[in-house]
């Protein structure tokens, strides 16, 4: 922890006094989600007592309360199961006793006292903390536990979402429904941050010709503070608790609010920390709006905004997500003005029109709509895309911005995307990777040399019964989930039992887990379903498929694509052969990214600015089945996976759903299947597991998030 927040940010007392002796160490452990990566962490909570761990959706803090006085003491007096209890907090100590560093990526400027400050608008660290809707979040999770990992010296910042995301449940007629839970701050493993004189520490922003206080609560990611504003107390007015109510729900106005108490607030927040970050990272374009509070804070001291925005500059970097104009938050410039209120311009120096300009591409251009992407922009020294394609595709997306240059002169750079390795390998895997690659594998994903030696001599047996067992497990869980979901939709019982025994273990089974929005193109699958369904019920090589993803509650078309899918269940030939898992979440991702044989993959180019769930795939030896787009288009080289459709430039003209279909169900056809069913006389696919090999080799030291953030420190940051 930080030594800077240690002064005022004190929080709340852990009480752990009602946890036997033997067991308090799991109390300091529940409050840091360093278990959460660690080897034996999910498993001794787990084993605690598994039944309430999965009631309490793996939140620690709940399991620690609500497990049973006479299981507590049952455990309490297991003397193997207190030794791991010894040896998990004896690691966790370790981990936190190890200095943070300056000297990631020998970026001599970010110390303990100057952090890299990181805004995003959520947080995807664990299931437990329901602050994420999907890729975004999942990635800042990753970026926060590797900066851990590395010592980087790093505070994020975010907001504590009251109804999160929504829980996705289907109809029995396919249908998606939207639920969203209450998420109460007392139950999660957050602290209070308290002030000075020992009350909760308040932020004042004002908006809409109000003042909004927000509180602020702290998680603990190993190293890593992330701070998490939340309006949700008794002295705002009903609608300003609402601020931090829904992640990407509300009107216009409620995300501007939003974005407002996120990058104003979270500026205001780091000063009272007594905080002075040497960058500020934007990470996408929600945050933006800080750049302005730094700017105000340069004129209260005499400065214009002209040289403030110089200065401004110097410190912040911004991070792209979307490779469309549409997806870039865009609001219109009256709404943006009236939210700031009729004083925010003046403190800034400017005009009403020069405020807004901010906000626009061409700042002369009244009509333009208000962008938080040129915004941050103009107010940040760098900009990246996630990865290659996304930074070209990006620099032809904002070159109007810089009318005076080439697409190729436009001064945005990539870093691609990675994984955090610790998060997402099985365990089993993890244990491969120690005896083969080495106990400090973890800490050396990045080492080439290090993983080609070290896989080279697993033996094909080992990796595949590995991966066998986690495919069991799989299957073991679509069949306990389906059961359940079925049961609870009120299926006919003769469906439900069915549930417990689909799927096989030894068929070839494939992964389809992603929003369903266009450009995912869930709908490219279901062009030719008698092609597709001659493929799955082959009797000699079928094909199982795993989907989950959910519909954004207002898109009545991606809600129809869901529908149909669900519908497979009444078609007797795919039925116990295809399934879909409602609610998808990291839990499931894990579930599916550990287990399948072959990842799926087939957005409409150039439109996967990277994508991820991939690169974990890889990581547990599960091959990618991708269009060339993203971080695909720089992993493949292929020997380690397949590819649909041409990375050709042009290649996206034409009909390119039809062609990509057509080039998906032929390498299915004649690539995937022949290649899973080639069987030597012992039974094992050698092939396959040569392509297993190949694929971790070439793909684990590229994409993994401690090599993202190295170059983040090194490229970016410095
Ligand atoms: C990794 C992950 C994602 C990102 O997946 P892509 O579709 O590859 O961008 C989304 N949601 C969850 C829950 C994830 O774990």
């Amino acid at each position: 922890m930080l030594e800077a927040t240690e002064l005022i940010g004190k929080t709340t007392a852990i009480d752990n006094s009602f946890l036997p002796l033997t067991l308090r160490p799991l109390a300091q452990l529940s409050w840091n989600y360093w278990w959460s990566w660690s080897v034996d962490g999910t498993s001794v909570f787990r084993d605690l007592d598994p039944d309430v761990w999965e009631t309490c959706e793996h939140n620690p803090r709940q399991l620690l309360t609500r497990t049973a006085e006479y299981r507590l003491m049952q455990m309490a007096t297991d003397s193997v199961y207190i030794e791991r209890v010894r040896k998990l907090s004896d690691s966790f100590l370790q981990y936190m006793a190890r200095p943070l560093s300056s000297q990631v990526g020998s970026n001599k400027k970010i110390g303990p006292e100057h952090p890299v400050a990181y805004f995003c608008a959520e947080f995807g660290v664990h299931n437990s903390l329901p602050l994420y809707s999907g890729g975004l979040g999942v990635l800042a999770g990753d970026h926060l536990k590797s900066a851990s990992d590395l010592r980087l010296p790093l505070v994020a910042v975010g907001l504590l979402y009251r109804f999160g995301y929504f829980r996705q449940r289907l109809r029995r007629d396919g249908w998606q429904e939207e639920h969203y839970g209450e998420t109460y701050p007392e139950q999660l493993p957050i602290h209070r941050i308290m002030g000075e004189d020992g009350t909760p520490l308040m932020i004042d922003v004002s908006m809409r010709e109000r003042t909004v206080r927000a509180q602020v609560w702290r998680a603990d990611i190993g190293h890593v503070p992330l701070y998490l504003l939340d309006t949700n107390i008794t002295e705002n007015e009903n609608i300003d608790r609402l601020v931090t109510g829904h992640l990407y729900g509300g009107d216009r106005e409620t995300r501007i609010v939003q974005e407002m108490l996120l990058g104003i607030g979270g500026v205001r927040l780091l000063r009272r920390l007594k905080l002075e970050p040497s960058v500020f990272h934007l990470n996408e374009g929600h945050s933006a709006f800080l750049t302005l509070e730094l700017a105000r804070e340069l004129i209260q001291t005499g400065l214009r905004f002209t040289e403030a925005a110089r200065r401004v500059r110097e410190r912040c970097v911004f991070t792209t997500h979307t490779p469309i104009a549409a997806g870039n938050d865009e609001f219109d410039a009256d709404l943006v003005a009236r939210a700031f209120g009729p004083t925010h311009d003046q403190e800034l120096g400017l005009t009403r029109e020069e405020f807004v300009a901010l906000g626009r591409v061409d700042p002369k251009d009244s009509k333009e709509p208000y962008g938080l992407t040129p915004l941050a922009i103009r107010m940040c020294r760098s900009t990246n895309g996630v990865s290659r394609k996304h930074g070209q595709v990006s620099r032809a997306l904002w070159q109007k911005l810089w009318p005076e240059k080439t697409v190729d002169g436009v001064p945005i750079t990539h870093v691609t995307n990675g994984v955090h390795a610790p998060t997402w390998v099985a365990p089993l895997l993890r244990s491969l990777y120690e005896s083969y690659v080495g106990d400090d594998w973890s800490d050396q994903t990045c080492d080439q040399g290090r993983w080609q030696q070290g896989i080279a001599k697993i033996s094909d047996e080992e990796l595949w019964t590995a991966h066998s067992l986690l495919k069991q497990r799989l299957i073991a869980f679509i069949r306990h989930r389906s059961f359940h979901a079925r049961r609870e939709r009120g299926e006919s019982i003769q469906y439900t039992e069915s549930a417990r025994k689909m799927f096989e273990p030894e068929a070839l089974t494939i992964g389809f887990a992603r929003r369903i929005a266009g450009y995912k193109r869930w709908s490219l699958l279901l062009r030719d379903p008698e092609r597709l369904l001659t493929i799955i019920s082959s009797a000699s090589r079928p094909v199982q498929f795993v989907f989950a993803g959910k519909a954004h509650p207002q898109d009545q078309g991606a809600k129809l694509i869901l529908q149909q899918v669900a519908q497979w269940k009444n078609d007797a030939r795919i039925q116990a052969r295809a399934v879909f898992l409602q609610d998808y979440d990291q839990e499931i991702a894990r579930q599916l990214v550990q287990s399948v044989d072959v990842w799926l993959n087939v957005p409409r180019r150039p439109l996967e600015a990277s994508g991820t769930s991939g690169e974990k795939v890889a990581m547990n030896g599960g091959l990618n089945l991708s269009v060339l787009d993203g971080w695909w288009l720089e992993g493949y080289d292929g020997t380690n996976g397949f590819a649909i459709g041409s990375s050709a430039e042009g290649a996206e003209a034409g009909d390119v759903d039809a062609s990509d279909a057509e080039s998906l169900y032929r390498v299915l056809e004649q690539e995937v299947v022949p290649l899973y069913y080639e069987r030597g006389s012992d039974g094992l696919p050698r092939k396959w597991i040569a392509m297993m090999k190949r694929s971790i080799v070439t793909l684990v030291p590229e994409f993994n998030s401690d090599r993202m953030v190295e170059e983040y420190a090194r490229r970016i940051y410095s």
